[in-house]
């Protein structure tokens, strides 16, 4: 398989023809189709790494294909094509952006072969592979580390856990971000690799804590690694060869990522739990679970998005929002946990509305394990 995967949908067969020589000249592997099921299926399971769209075309519209690629959680950037006028073509574009995909940007109607032809060689460029190529070798050679931030319970402020957060030591560059690469590893089919990395990691540390600190870690999971069946049973192989205790490790995966509500999913994810690693719904609140899902998918702790946790003190439908979810929460018997404090008020305010747990800058950044273990203890108060 190709590098550079270009997936094109259009009801202009013409067009289409077109699109496919310029690619292929821009060294793209191509599929194009008018073919909406076709088109869903193939950024399944051929996984594109450009997708070009057509907003207007006989059997379907643009918003349903963009929502059916924000529930599979597409990670390619995407360009929409349109004749539609601008202001409806920008609405459709920032639609896509709250859906969580990748936008990259809008080509008018008619499109000239040049701008096609620019568009697709700045995407090709190979600015974009060097980054890749060098992450494949920081993941491979021992460039991500983890960064450890406390969980605590809020009333006594006592150590409960870690999230471990992952950070890309770039040899000349120096601490990079997750946000600037957990993309481009989804979109590259890094992200098993990377998983791996970050999971042998925190359960390595979990060993090292388990006769002083013992509290669960908590990793992130992306949505894809939960295509690999046979990830609870190497997670727990893993455990047991580090004598490390299932339930000292949680997983985390945010509401997208579980919004298929599949067979396979609830098969996953309960193989998961029977092992005995416990599972949350990361950044709860802007996603799109639904009842059904908290019913039916078998999650044991749900973390409240940080916007709510930053909007709750001067906003009112915020603290709403934060009230029906401690109650949602409590009705299905599951953790809460509140992310992104920030300051007393706010830590104040989740007491007081019956939160029990949280993390957030106000009682430690992440920070490397050495660190954060100097200044936490299960016992000793939690302050920053
Ligand atoms: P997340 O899982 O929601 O992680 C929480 C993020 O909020 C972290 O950002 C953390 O540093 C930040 N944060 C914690 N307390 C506060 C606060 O008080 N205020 C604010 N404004 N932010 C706070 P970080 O480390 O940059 O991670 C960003 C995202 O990257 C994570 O969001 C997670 O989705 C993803 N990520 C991190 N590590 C991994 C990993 O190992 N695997 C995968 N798949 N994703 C990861
Ligand atoms: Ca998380
Ligand atoms: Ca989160």
């Amino acid at each position: 398989m190709g590098d550079r995967r270009l997936l094109a949908i259009d009801d202009e067969k013409g067009l289409l023809a077109v699109v496919q020589e310029i690619a292929q000249t821009a060294g793209y592997d191509v599929v194009t189709t008018s073919d909406p099921d076709f088109f869903l299926q193939q950024t399944r399971e051929w996984q594109p790494t450009l997708v070009l769209m057509d907003l207007q075309m006989p059997d379907v519209d643009g918003v349903e294909l963009l929502r059916a690629m924000a529930a599979e959680q597409l990670r390619a950037p995407i360009i929409l094509m349109s004749g539609v006028e601008d202001k409806v073509l920008r609405t459709v574009g920032d639609l896509g952006t709250d859906l969580g995909l990748n936008m990259r940007g809008v080509l008018a109607k008619p499109i000239r072969m040049e701008t096609l032809r620019r568009t697709l060689e700045e995407d090709a460029a190979p600015a974009g592979n060097n980054r890749a190529d060098e992450l494949r070798d920081a993941i491979a050679g021992g460039q991500l580390v983890l960064h450890y931030q406390p969980v605590i319970r809020l009333a006594s402020r006592e150590l409960i856990g870690f999230e471990a957060l992952v950070r890309w030591n770039h040899p000349t560059e120096g601490l990079i971000q997750p946000d600037f690469f957990i993309p481009l590893a989804e979109e590259r089919g890094m992200i098993d690799d990377l998983t791996w990395t970050v999971v042998r990691l925190a359960v390595e540390q979990a060993a090292r804590w388990a006769l002083t600190i013992a509290v669960p870690i908590a990793i992130n999971l992306s949505a894809t690694n939960l295509n690999d069946e046979a990830f609870p049973d190497k997670l727990a192989q893993l455990c047991r060869e580090c004598g490390v205790q299932p339930n000292q490790i949680h997983l985390e995966l945010t509401e997208t990522a579980t919004s298929r509500d599949t067979m396979r999913l609830k098969a996953i994810l309960s193989r998961i739990r029977l092992k005995g690693f416990k599972l949350a719904i990361d950044d709860f609140g802007i996603g799109y679970s639904s009842m059904m899902q908290l019913r039916s998918l078998p999650f044991s702790t749900l973390k409240i998005d940080k916007s709510f946790v930053n909007d709750m003190l001067h906003s009112e439908d915020a603290g709403i929002i934060v009230d029906a979810i401690l109650a949602l929460a409590g009705a299905f018997r599951m953790d809460v946990v509140a992310e992104g404090i920030e300051t007393e008020a706010q830590l104040a305010a989740l007491v007081t509305r019956g939160a029990i747990s949280g993390q957030g800058y106000l009682i430690a950044r992440p920070a490397p394990a050495d660190d954060i273990s100097r200044r936490f203890s299960p016992l000793k108060e939690g302050t920053a």
